[in-house]
């Protein structure tokens, strides 16, 4: 199970109108096997809106509905989030506190990061070194997520077979039958607590496979705060997704 963070685009279809707009650029066409209907769906991490279209829809019929729907593109994107690459100069936060990233270009071959107060230092003979600095910070979730993960299980009388980060943009984490749990990488930007939550909520999963009160109740049970961190991914999730990508 897994709880989602995407947005409802709208759905209804109205009569074809001779229409154009210089926001239809930012739209990118998907053909989906699965997709019943046209749908528009905002992708905060490409800082674009992606036009779903079933495979026996036409092309013409879906940019027919993607103009219908001008109006809610236009406020979308013009909500969304700008792209905030890992480089010099640049502010990123970890574990919710803002630190600077402070690049020391350097001889030989290998770079080195260090997490200060305030600050990320990474020493590197590379030109970009967005990699390790992506590969650094998961680490860093991992060393704070796994031990949470194992001891909120422990608690409950269940084990966490396996721990994943991936690159998700539509869910925070998730949680497998055979007790494997899976979280965003992205959630290292959030504060301690709604990486409890995120955990937590996983952890719930490996008792109750569903949303039922029962599931809720364990979950504020496991959560430091979960009112806290469910209203903060609410307001600032959408942000998460632009860290670490080139505009
Ligand atoms: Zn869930």
């Amino acid at each position: 199970m897994f709880f989602s963070r995407q947005t409802q685009p709208p759905v209804s279809s109205a009569p074809p109108q001779a229409a154009s707009s210089s926001c239809l650029e930012n739209l990118r066409l998907v053909r989906s096997k699965a997709a019943r209907r046209l749908a528009l769906r905002v992708d905060p991490a490409r800082g674009d809106i992606c036009l779903v279209v079933p495979v026996r829809t036409s092309e013409k019929k879906a940019w027919q509905f993607a103009e219908d729907n001008l109006d809610w593109i236009e406020q979308r994107l013009a909500r969304l989030p700008k792209p905030i690459p890992f480089e010099d100069g640049v502010i990123i936060p970890i574990f919710g506190k803002p630190r600077l990233i402070s690049i020391v270009p350097c001889s030989g071959r290998v770079t080195t990061i260090d997490l200060t107060s305030d600050a990320l230092v990474v020493q590197t003979p590379r030109a970009d070194a967005s990699t390790n600095i992506k590969r650094y910070l998961y680490s860093l979730l991992h060393d704070v997520a796994a031990p949470l993960a194992a001891t909120k299980a422990r608690s409950i009388g269940r084990r966490v077979n396996k721990l994943q980060f991936r690159d998700t943009r539509a869910r925070w984490g998730s949680c497998g039958v055979d007790g494997d749990l899976m979280l965003c990488w992205r959630l290292v930007f959030a504060p301690i607590e709604v990486i409890d939550y995120v955990v937590a909520h996983e952890v719930a999963h490996l008792k109750h496979m569903d949303h039922s009160p029962r599931f809720w109740s364990l979950c504020d049970q496991l959560s430091e705060d979960m009112n806290f961190a469910c209203n903060w991914l609410k307001i600032n999730g959408d942000k998460l997704l632009t860290y670490g990508i080139r505009p």
